[in-house]
């Protein structure tokens, strides 16, 4: 089960978002700690993956700078209760990329992973446990949430409610 298309009408309700997620994560540390949580946020280009990826870590505690990996294509945060690493793979020529950078190593017990433009590293990319689908709607945004399991239906129940 998932929720309807939440509408984000400007870029506040898109942080808040971000920090509904964060807290939801914090509920399920103990199950990121056992098997990870892997999100996907979906969307073009200025959709606002990376503004809500910023807030989502603003809210788990970091307080350094939170810059977009388009160049670098992993940026890793240790958060107090995981590590978060988020990824962009818009550069990416062949998903065969992902295998030959090691990132596989980067997912799993212990690891919250967010990607961006995660189509570019299929098939090698782990499977989600939640997807946020975002597009542009009006002058705003609007996000479709997506979980695969009970962990991401977990999350998306507390983002939804
Ligand atoms: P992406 O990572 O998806 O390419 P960014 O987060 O880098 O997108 O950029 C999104 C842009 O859209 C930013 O300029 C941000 O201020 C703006 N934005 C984010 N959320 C909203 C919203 N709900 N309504 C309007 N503008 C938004
Ligand atoms: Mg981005």
């Amino acid at each position: 089960s998932s929720c309807s298309p939440l509408v984000l009408e400007d870029e506040s309700a898109t942080i808040r978002l971000g920090s509904l997620l964060a807290g939801a994560f914090c509920g399920l540390s103990r199950k990121i700690a056992e098997s990870g949580f892997n999100l996907r946020l979906d969307g073009t280009l200025g959709a606002g993956k990376t503004t809500l990826t910023r807030a989502m870590l603003r809210a788990l505690g970091i307080t350094g700078r939170v810059k977009s990996p388009t160049f670098t294509l992993v940026e890793t945060y240790d958060a107090p209760l995981f590590t978060v690493h988020h990824f962009d793979f818009y550069r990416f020529e062949s998903p065969e990329e992902f295998d030959d950078a090691g990132f596989r190593d980067l997912f799993g017990p212990g690891k919250l992973t967010v990607c961006e433009w995660s189509e570019k590293a299929l098939p090698f990319l782990p499977a989600p446990d939640l997807t946020i689908f975002l597009s542009l709607f009006k002058d705003g945004r609007k996000a479709r949430l997506e979980p695969c399991g009970e962990a991401g239906e977990a999350a998306a129940r507390e983002v939804c409610r």
